[in-house]
């Protein structure tokens, strides 16, 4: 798929951002350019078309994929906040960063039972998708699937998060 490669190669590497030794990865080229961006929509949606009601999107940069999918699937939107975000969290779930905690919260506008897309750019380590799917549990809701747009594979997420896809490893 062309289009898909072209996307590929709009993600730009920085070395020692936003500390010394990581390698980012940054999406912010791929979503500058039309076509790329709609690839990428497409193929975070394409195996789980018509099996969800709902996309979770993770701040920040899970929003900007989520609200793209949201359009795109005709579903709806619930945005996973990091802590003191939102006016009235229904659920928090905190968890362990390689330095500190963090904690996510949601509002609860989810209906019972509702079958969700977890959506994030980058599968790292995994704590920040587990954490989110226990978030999505805490609020009622069943994570159906879970589409990322970049998996860091040797990081190991993968092991922690279960089943994910992902348009792009590296
Ligand atoms: P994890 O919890 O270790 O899997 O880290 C994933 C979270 O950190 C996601 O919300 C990503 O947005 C962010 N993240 C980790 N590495 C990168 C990167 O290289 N580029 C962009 N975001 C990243």
């Amino acid at each position: 798929n062309a289009a898909l490669e072209r996307a590929q190669s709009l993600i730009r590497t920085i070395p020692d951002y936003p500390e010394a030794g990581v390698l980012f990865r940054d999406i912010t080229p791929l979503l500058a350019d039309a076509a790329a961006h709609r690839a990428v929509i497409d193929s975070m949606i394409e195996p789980f078309a018509g099996e969800f009601d709902v996309v979770a999107g993770v701040e920040a940069r899970g929003f900007l994929l989520a609200g793209a999918i949201a359009v795109a699937a005709n579903v709806g939107l619930v945005p996973i906040r990091k802590a003191g975000k939102l006016p009235r969290p229904a659920a928090a779930v905190s968890y362990t960063l390689e330095y500190g905690t963090a904690t996510i919260e949601a509002h609860d506008d989810m209906k019972p039972g509702a079958r969700v897309l977890l959506v994030d750019d980058v599968l790292a380590t995994g704590g920040t998708l587990v954490a989110a799917h226990e978030l999505v549990s805490k609020l009622g809701g069943t994570v159906v699937a879970t589409s990322v747009l970049m998996e860091l594979e040797a990081l190991g997420g993968r092991a922690v998060v279960g089943d994910v896809h992902s348009v792009f490893t590296a």
